[in-house]
């Protein structure tokens, strides 16, 4: 990067935020990718559009006391970015890990911005979560850490100003607890949370679609580029909802996935994945993926979890937690004939492993554009709660994929333009942008 205004917000940002190595990344990233834009808008510059848009409108930070089944008080610390309501309100999902902090929360809910941004829906950027672990937790003791979250949250939310759903720790059945728990403080039933249980405003097709957005907005890129799902090898990180779906969508495409993972250690099963064992362990029994083996006694459990990207595949779809796939295991990918990584987790690739893909040619559909569809379901939800209506499954998930079409089209469009072709990173990053831009722009210093 050269610009040197550019590389002027970039300095502050780092000495801002020097403790918040993530979203230091996140930021870095998306700016590295601008350089074209800035340079040929100095309008933007003279609005101030890039200060603005790299510190958070608004943050909070609670804390969530609850008892355990012993009877003890634990205490966990709770955040909220609103980050960006630009082009609607706040959007974005809640983490409940031990890993999360202020830096997570922040690069989360950056993200979040130009992601919203490129689904063509009226939702701006947030996030939120929690230092909690779910892992091992009862079901009283999730309800008592919801309900304590919420009792703090709720006068923050509200379906006009800013809605969360999930993301890692947090499914149907948190959102379930969070939104019982909103609905008796304020006695107001309203789309205030996203991923809800279908009988009470949950929208068909959402637990499926950031899995099947993935493979949709891979399936376009493929195509623009003469390769196909069909008989490749794909490899698949995590075993959450993004990864199960991922790995519903790339077999109906026609590849064949031989290996999932999750936070302990990975399983590989040459034959393919049996994704009805997959989803009796996490979905049913919420177990760990080990037991893998006792449905299929021909797979092979490692313990550890980088060792899946040294799997030969075609096609990678890291689909677990942010920078799991660093330059080694980049390098790995490459060695082995991958031809193609796309993004289903949040930043899932270091800077290191992205500019291995770029410099080996590899196709490569960044997060941002590809695990879009999660959150373009949320928008769909908040819709039909408007409207007081319901869709079909087939009506949602037609929706999702025209939308993942029509992104991976604005990536493709927007590097054109740039001079950047068939860089879909650098596409996603500027289209992005543009609309939230020309929105900040247009809406005055505020
Ligand atoms: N957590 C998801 C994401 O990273 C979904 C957010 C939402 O549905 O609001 O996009």
């Amino acid at each position: 990067m050269k610009n040197e205004y550019m590389l002027q917000v970039l300095e502050t940002v780092k000495r801002r935020n020097a403790a918040e190595p993530e979203f230091v990344q996140a930021v870095t990233e998306v700016f590295e990718s601008l350089e074209p834009v800035i340079d040929a808008r100095p309008d933007f510059v003279e609005a101030g559009i890039l200060e603005r848009i790299v510190e958070p409108e608004r943050m909070v930070t609670f804390r969530v006391p609850w008892v355990d089944d012993s009877g003890k008080v634990q205490v966990n610390r709770g955040f909220r970015v609103q980050f960006n309501s630009a082009i609607g309100p706040y959007k974005g999902g809640i983490r409940l890990h031990p890993s999360v902090y202020s830096g997570i929360i922040k690069f989360l809910g950056f993200e979040q911005v130009f992601k919203n941004s490129l689904t063509s829906l009226p939702m701006g950027g947030g996030k939120g979560g929690s230092d909690f672990d779910p892992k091992g937790k009862s079901d009283r003791e999730i309800m008592a850490f919801c309900q304590s979250f919420i009792a703090e949250l709720y006068r923050h939310i509200g379906a006009n100003c800013d809605v969360p759903a999930g993301d890692i720790g947090v499914g149907a059945r948190e959102i379930g607890y969070m939104f019982g728990y909103y609905k008796k403080l304020t006695g107001q039933f309203e789309g205030v949370l996203t991923g809800k249980g279908i009988p009470y405003g949950g929208s068909l097709a959402r637990t499926e679609a950031t899995g099947f957005g993935v493979c949709y907005f891979a399936d376009e890129m493929f195509k623009a580029n003469g390769k196909s799902f069909a008989g490749s090898t794909v490899v698949i990180s995590g075993s959450g909802n993004v990864a199960i779906y991922a790995c519903q969508k790339a077999t109906a495409l026609g590849g064949k996935v031989v290996a999932m993972s999750d936070s302990n250690g990975y399983v590989y099963d040459p034959e393919g994945i049996d994704l009805a064992a997959i989803k009796d362990i996490k979905e049913v029994r919420r177990a760990r993926i080990k037991e893998y083996v006792n449905y299929r006694p021909n797979a092979k459990y490692t313990e550890g979890c980088s060792g899946i990207w040294t799997i030969p595949c075609d096609v990678a779809l890291p689909c677990a937690t942010q920078n799991e796939i660093n330059e080694e295991s980049a390098k790995a990918l490459v060695k082995n004939g991958c031809w193609a990584v796309v993004e289903g987790a949040n930043m899932p690739s270091t800077p290191e492993a992205i500019a291995t893909y770029q410099s080996n040619g590899l196709l490569f559909g960044p997060a941002k554009a590809a695990n879009a569809g999660g959150v373009s379901v949320s928008g769909l939800e908040m819709t039909q709660n408007s409207m007081r209506l319901s869709w079909t499954f087939e009506e949602v998930d037609e929706r999702l994929h025209g939308i993942m079409k029509n992104i991976f089209k604005a990536c493709d469009d927007a590097a054109r333009t740039y001079g950047m072709e068939g860089n879909y990173q650098a596409g996603a990053n500027i289209a992005g942008f543009l609309k939230v831009a020309e929105a900040m722009k247009a809406q005055g210093c505020v």
